[in-house]
């Protein structure tokens, strides 16, 4: 069992205190987001449910560009965690066993077109992981992380900043690169959303925008 303290959203997933009756507490690594930031979030959060954002007209102007097009819905394809890949890396699956999958509700062709975003936990650590039972055990030390990621382990632990991420594989070994580019492309899309709703008089007053 492993505990948290509340509301840390960002957490080492290789870091913690071992306690008695072998309880694992996990430690933040970063502060929580500035308020202009959460609240700013909040209102997007909102506007999405409300259709008032703009994401299709910029999700389209994105599609434009060969490398950032969506790969293909028959190319999102999630196995059981303990299915390991068959082939080298990054080779299409071709040689996997499609029982192996885990059965999802089916996506429509227009799927493609819309932008879905999740607010969570976010577990980082130093290495990238590729192995789906390692990456199930990660979520559930961090009490239900949503990704793993490595690039925010790099961000001064003292500015408050909002980690968004564009989520790219399922961090098991059928992992490929296929669709990082398309990721890249709907989380910059999505931080420009955010960025819209938030006024200059906001960011001049966050923490770590004035030179000292
Ligand atoms: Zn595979």
């Amino acid at each position: 069992m492993c505990w948290l303290r509340k509301n840390e959203n960002v957490v080492d997933h290789g870091r913690g205190r071992s306690k008695v009756n072998g309880q694992f507490e996990m430690v933040g690594t970063m502060q929580n987001p500035d308020w202009g930031l959460t609240n700013a979030l909040g209102i997007l959060a909102s506007d999405h449910e409300l259709s008032r954002t703009t994401y299709r007209g910029q999700l389209a102007r994105l599609k434009c560009h060969k490398k950032f097009a969506h790969p293909g819905l028959e190319r999102d394809r999630l196995f059981r965690a303990r299915y390991c890949h068959v082939g080298e890396y990054g080779s299409n699956c071709v040689a996997c066993d499609q029982n192996e999958l885990v059965q999802r509700p089916p996506r429509a062709e227009d799927d493609k077109n819309k932008l879905v975003f999740h607010r969570g936990r976010i577990a980082n650590g130093n290495s990238v992981i590729q192995d789906g039972e390692l990456r199930d055990q990660i979520s559930a030390r961090c009490h239900g992380a949503l990704c793993v990621e490595v690039e925010s382990a790099g961000v001064d632990v003292n500015r408050r900043c909002l980690v968004i991420r564009g989520i790219s594989d399922y961090a098991d070994s059928h992992k490929k690169d296929v669709w990082r580019f398309h990721a890249a492309g709907n989380a910059a899309e999505f931080t420009r959303e955010l960025l819209r709703r938030i006024q200059p008089g906001v960011v001049k007053n966050m923490e770590g925008t004035t030179e000292s």
